[in-house]
């Protein structure tokens, strides 16, 4: 479907596309980064206040290395003082790889003849979501093509057979979305099934080099993927995902591109998205991209930093699409959630082990751990992993926002709920080593408790859960 203006923008204001390009070109052209300039911006973040887009653009435009070094710092004070020391998993299950759009970037595309088309039948999916539940996954991500065969029915009925998968004591207590955007119908059949986030990436923010690097298909109309999350709000999803692709253009760009998105959501619904993304783009069969906006790893993990101090709190998504070095970085940064254990061949948790086959995938993966083994590692480095999805499941919406703004709301759900989570992953999944690890930092942070309310209920939750009850929650 082509996006049609008169059907969405003169109807509704909202539906407008709000990216002026000469806008964000001038907040980086013209601010300086003095060194007086750059840490009042990093010190009103740290107040817990977000940044402008003229203030997010002169974190942008910092080349001194102390200054990128304070700014790297500042992300992490932030994180140290709100977040807390949970980091929630998740894994990604890709449904189906048939795609009629030409992203150059994609292994997808739909010109990529060596790529092995296939569509999980609902037996299939059924044992994929077995496997992901018997690794102790709680929250998955559903990943499509573009294609007639994905419509919102099929994806509503993908979301609805993944919740009804219970094995052992494993389920799937969310399901969130990464697939095309859709008309508001759509999205209310795929809302009705009971869908966390749903994401959609605009990939880039730039016009001429959307247009460059998106061919052919739905995809190569950039309105309509921009209002793509504004249909998703009409249609009652207020629980949205933004991400751009770095690599396609000019990253600060893309920062202020994502941070004009905050505004626009925050103007017009009162609420910024879930989370943002921010892909790193990697080889891929038949992959198209110069190398000239290429993201060093410098770069990169600088840029993550300026989007935790530019909106601090909004949920970040770190993927398994980088190495396990630049991982713990950015971790420190404040990210809340990343993959574990992550499998992006079609079928593949359901199989054996397998090399990589570039032409089963979208793209390269550079962390191949095991769910096991990044839970071990979290722990080892004091992160309590977590599964929550109580606020979700109670009602609590906007949980990003109110982990930052309410006080003690962290202490009050956050950390308990990863504590129960965890303990019930080592109840029912983790060796014995990483079992005694994590029995260790579950009573290390018990000590560290402060409200003997809060700590005599989680006391008693983790002896209910040790008896072998399960999903219990704040
Ligand atoms: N087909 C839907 C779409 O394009 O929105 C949803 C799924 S697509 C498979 C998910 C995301 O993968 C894309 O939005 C893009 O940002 C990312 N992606 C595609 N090719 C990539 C690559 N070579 N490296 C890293 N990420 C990539
Ligand atoms: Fe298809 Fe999405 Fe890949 Fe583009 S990024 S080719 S739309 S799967």
């Amino acid at each position: 479907m082509m996006y049609h203006p008169e059907k969405y923008a003169i109807a509704d204001e909202r539906m407008k596309p709000f990216i002026d390009e000469s806008e964000i070109w001038g907040f980086i052209s013209q601010t300086k980064p003095t060194k007086e300039r750059v840490r009042e911006v990093i010190a009103k973040s740290l107040d817990k206040n977000r940044l402008s887009l003229e203030e997010t653009a002169v974190l942008v435009n910092v080349t001194d290395t102390e200054l990128i070094e304070e700014i790297k710092q500042g992300a992490k004070t932030l994180k140290e003082k709100v977040y807390g020391k949970r980091i929630v998993l998740f894994a990604p299950l890709y449904v189906g790889n048939f795609c009629t759009n030409n992203c150059k970037y994609c292994g997808f595309r739909t010109t990529n003849r060596k790529q092995v088309r296939t569509t999980l039948t609902d037996e299939q999916l059924v044992k994929e979501v077995e496997a992901l539940e018997e690794s102790g996954q709680k929250r998955l991500i559903l990943v499509y093509g573009e294609h007639p065969k994905y419509n919102a029915q099929f994806i509503a009925d993908s979301v609805r057979t993944v919740y009804q998968v219970k094995k052992g004591n494993g389920e799937i207590r969310r399901v969130n979305i990464n697939a095309a955007p859709m008309d508001i119908e759509g999205f209310k059949t795929v809302h009705e099934a009971g869908i966390g986030t749903y994401q959609i990436f605009q990939e880039t923010y730039h016009r001429e080099t959307y247009a460059s690097v998106h061919l052919s298909g739905k995809k190569a109309d950039y309105n309509y993927r921009l209002t793509g999350l504004d249909r998703a709000q009409e249609a009652g999803i207020d629980d949205v995902g933004i991400g751009a692709l770095f690599g396609l253009y000019d990253w600060r760009f893309e920062v202020l591109g994502l941070i004009r998105h905050v505004n626009h959501f925050e103007a017009c619904y009162n609420v910024g998205p879930h989370t943002i993304s921010f892909p790193r783009i990697k080889d891929a069969s038949e992959y198209e991209i110069v190398d000239k906006y290429r993201v060093s790893d410098e770069e990169f993990t600088r840029l993550v930093a300026i989007l935790r101090l530019a909106v601090p709190y909004t949920g970040l998504i770190l993927t398994a699409r980088e190495p396990m070095e630049i991982r713990q970085e950015i971790m420190s940064f404040g990210v809340s959630q990343i993959d574990g254990g992550t499998k992006i061949e079609m079928g593949a948790y359901s199989k054996k082990e397998e090399d990589q086959n570039l032409d089963k995938e979208q793209f390269k993966i550079n962390d191949n751990r095991s769910l096991g083994e990044i839970i071990d590692e979290l722990l080892d480095k004091d992160y309590i992993p977590s599964f929550c999805t109580a606020c979700y499941r109670t009602g609590r919406t906007g949980e990003h926002f109110m982990e930052f703004s309410v006080p003690g709301f962290i202490k009050k759900y956050c950390t308990p709920n990863a504590m129960l989570t965890l303990a019930e992953y080592m109840e029912d999944y983790a060796t014995s080593e990483v079992k005694a690890k994590g029995i260790k930092v579950i009573e290390k942070n018990l000590a560290e408790m402060e409200d003997d309310t809060i700590k005599k209920n989680l006391v008693e939750r983790l002896t209910k859960i040790r008896a072998g009850e399960r999903d219990l929650y704040f």
